[in-house]
């Protein structure tokens, strides 16, 4: 049986760490990318295929050359406050995009996937920790997109026999461990880096955004899942899929929260000095806490978070954030 897995946006952030894993357990990774958002320097595992995912006949020549039998799908716009400015661009990208993806791998007879969903598509959710069954009404354009996909592959699944893992990931976060790969991403928007530039004296202090939500500190809780975990639940789920598993829908995340305040305590105690800091308005749509029930990934997946502990986290962006402030810019 073929090795090779079609990895759309593999050239990304979650997408690359997932093309090391592939490659770990014996496949291999070939990665579709426009390098739109994503980096040349990040496909180190396997092919690089640069193309549109748009572009279903060049998605189906991918497909058929490489002898791919199934996908991992990363490729996407992924900033929540840019979906709501110009959501025309995310529903082409994340919605268009897609859909003709699934048509290449018709055509082609490819009928396997993972789809990179979100905790996004749960909008503000009444209940904590959310699981699966978590009612999904996302808040913003993104959200909506990546729900937008995961009932495309529902109703596929239903009509065409396409078979799919959606996994919805909270709050990715860390690099890759032996330092090969890491967090690229321009404009950088995310807390972690964010704060670790700012101790590292390389950005601006670090705005807190709201200090007044309903949390034991104030500011807002997020569930951060090590990327190297991520990666790895991916693999699992192309396994789980090839050995005749059903279409499923899965949180991946740690089941525990961290405020912003314990992660800007836990960069100051991974670098020894201080976090320089400011406090900040809420971010609109920002939800107090979002934490997740992560049990459905184990008993389906045999899945759980191994390196998602806050310090292995914070270790592995400092290490990667300590070398790119003192390499020139790529
Ligand atoms: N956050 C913050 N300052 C920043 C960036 C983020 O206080 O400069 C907060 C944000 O409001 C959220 C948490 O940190 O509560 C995680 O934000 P991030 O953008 O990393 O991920 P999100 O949860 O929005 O997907």
């Amino acid at each position: 049986m073929s090795q090779s897995v079609l990895v759309t946006g593999g050239a990304g952030y979650i997408g690359s760490h997932a093309c090391k894993a592939l490659a770990q357990a014996g496949y291999v990774p070939v990665t579709y990318d426009n390098l739109s958002r994503g980096h040349r320097h990040a496909v180190r595992w396997g092919p690089l295929v640069e193309g549109e995912i748009a572009d279903r006949t060049a998605v189906a020549a991918a497909l058929k050359r490489h002898h791919v039998a199934s996908v991992m799908h990363f490729a996407a716009f992924a900033y929540v406050g840019e979906s709501g400015t110009d959501p025309a661009l995310y529903y082409r990208n994340n919605v268009v995009g897609t859909l003709a993806l699934l048509d290449a791998m018709r055509e082609v007879g490819v009928d396997r996937i993972v789809f990179s969903s979100t905790c996004a598509t749960y909008g503000l959710p009444e209940e904590m920790p959310i699981a699966e069954t978590t009612p999904q009404r996302p808040v913003n354009p993104y959200g909506e997109t990546k729900l937008a996909i995961e009932r495309v592959l529902h109703w596929y699944g239903q009509a065409y026999g396409l078979r799919s893992v959606a996994l919805r990931y909270f709050n990715a976060s860390g690099c890759d461990r032996g330092g090969e790969i890491g967090e690229e991403h321009h404009p950088e928007t995310h807390l972690i880096p964010l704060v670790l530039r700012a101790a590292l004296g390389a950005a601006d202090p670090i705005s807190i955004f709201g200090i007044d939500y309903p949390t034991p500190d104030g500011t807002a809780i997020r569930d951060y899942i090590h990327v190297e975990d991520l990666a790895s639940a991916h693999v699992r789920a192309i396994r789980y899929l090839a050995e005749g598993g059903a279409s499923t829908a899965l949180n991946l995340a740690t089941g525990r929260g961290y405020s912003v305040r314990e992660i800007i305590a836990a960069v100051a105690r991974a670098t020894g000095r201080d976090v320089p800091q400011r406090e900040a308005p809420r971010r609109p749509g920002d939800p107090p806490a979002l934490v997740a029930d992560p049990r459905l990934a184990r008993s389906v997946l045999g899945w759980q978070a191994e390196c998602s502990d806050l310090d292995t986290i914070i270790g592995s962006a400092l290490a990667w954030e300590t070398r790119r402030h003192n390499e020139p810019a790529r």
